[in-house]
């Protein structure tokens, strides 16, 4: 059977070879004589995968010592709540950048818990770009300050990064996670949804600094205390074991295969060069985010007519390009190339636009 390209925003695309490792592994797990979906989460042979698998992401991540990783479920979506009631805590306030659907949606939810204050907005010209921030703006008393790093339904990623003092730097990493090296130390704590750029849905990654650690609300659900899973070793409870599973294959292919963060950086800037040169050349297609705030995940593009995106979806689809039809707040298309699309895909997509192009003018 021929695998399409698949340029979903999330579930997305994974690496072929993990897909083959993990069906090679799914009846009998290196002789344990069961899958990892059967396993018991407290069995030696299920301890030595999340061991390994939160080993792995800190080696690739580069992630200090005086971190926690935590392996959660609940989603990217869980965090809006979760990190206010953790950390939302002293003085009751935090500031947020809102440069899109998530970061509007973390700003909300905070809110029910202290003050959520907007620092900065590119609403006015549907979030096309990355606000220019101005420190004196910024709340010298925030608990946090919030960003969504990559933005997902827009196209936009923060290429500098606020400088926020001694005020604990929060990221939304959802959808640019692994995808280039990034300095854990200048973020309080990092959260993600795994099923962008790391494995299937149902895993939910926290990266945290140990001291934003044990200062939960008093009416904090059990559940959604960091220091209930930062002191279980993400055990507390049963763990999304499958997905964390599928993490560590994904996280070896990045180790071994790409050969670490740095290596993947430059593959997706080749990847994403080619769509990116292609849409500033071309006279139908062009991308909706300005030049320097432009994502290597998320490349959303438009033709100037409703008729023509409507035609080129269709077209693309029967090729076997699919999931390419854009989020509902920008209309026309997006191509979400994360980690696992190989560049053949998108050198394949730009021919089929070139002669799409031809084809419609
Ligand atoms: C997909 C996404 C979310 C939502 O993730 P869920 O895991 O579905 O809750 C949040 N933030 C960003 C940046 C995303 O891309």
């Amino acid at each position: 059977m021929a695998r399409v390209y698949n340029f979903s925003a999330g579930p997305s695309v994974l690496p072929e070879k993990v897909l083959r490792i993990a069906a090679d592994e799914m009846l009998d797990y290196k002789g344990s004589g069961q899958s990892v979906m059967e396993m018991s989460h407290r069995s030696k042979v299920y301890d030595g995968i999340i061991k390994e698998a939160e080993s792995l992401l800190r080696e690739v991540m580069n992630i200090p010592d005086n971190y926690k990783v935590l392996f959660l479920q609940g989603g990217a979506w869980s965090q809006f709540a979760m990190v206010p009631l953790n950390l939302m805590t002293k003085n009751k306030k935090a500031d947020f950048v809102i440069t899109g659907q998530w970061a509007d949606k973390a700003q909300k939810e905070a809110s029910k818990y202290g003050e959520a204050h907007i620092v900065a907005s590119s609403k006015d010209k549907t979030y096309n770009y990355i606000p220019k921030l101005d420190p004196s703006t910024f709340s010298k008393d925030a608990d946090y300050f919030h960003i969504c790093m990559n933005n997902t339904i827009y196209g936009t990623c923060y290429h500098e990064l606020p400088d926020t003092g001694d005020v604990p730097l929060v990221a939304d990493i959802s959808s640019c996670i692994c995808s280039e090296p990034i300095d854990v130390s200048k973020f309080g704590l990092l959260f993600a949804g795994a099923q962008k750029n790391l494995a299937p849905a149902g895993l939910t990654i926290v990266i945290v600094r140990e001291d934003l650690i044990g200062n939960a609300m008093d009416f904090t659900p059990t559940m959604f205390n960091y220091k209930t899973h930062a002191d279980a070793g993400s055990m507390f409870n049963t763990p999304p074991c499958y997905t964390i599973y599928m993490a560590k294959l994904v996280l070896e292919w990045i180790k071994n295969d790409i050969g670490g963060l740095e290596k993947m950086k430059e593959r997706n800037i080749k990847k994403a060069s080619i769509l990116y040169d292609f849409l500033d050349s071309s006279k139908m297609f062009r991308g909706t985010v300005v030049k320097e705030d432009r994502s290597l995940m998320n490349v959303p593009f438009v033709t100037d007519s409703d008729e023509l995106n409507a035609r080129f979806l269709k077209e693309a689809e029967e090729l076997g390009f699919i999931n390419l039809k854009g989020h509902r707040s920008v209309g026309g298309m997006r191509a979400s190339i994360y980690n696992a699309m190989p560049i053949e895909g998108v050198e394949k997509l730009v021919e089929f636009m070139k002669k799409f192009e031809k084809e419609n003018s």
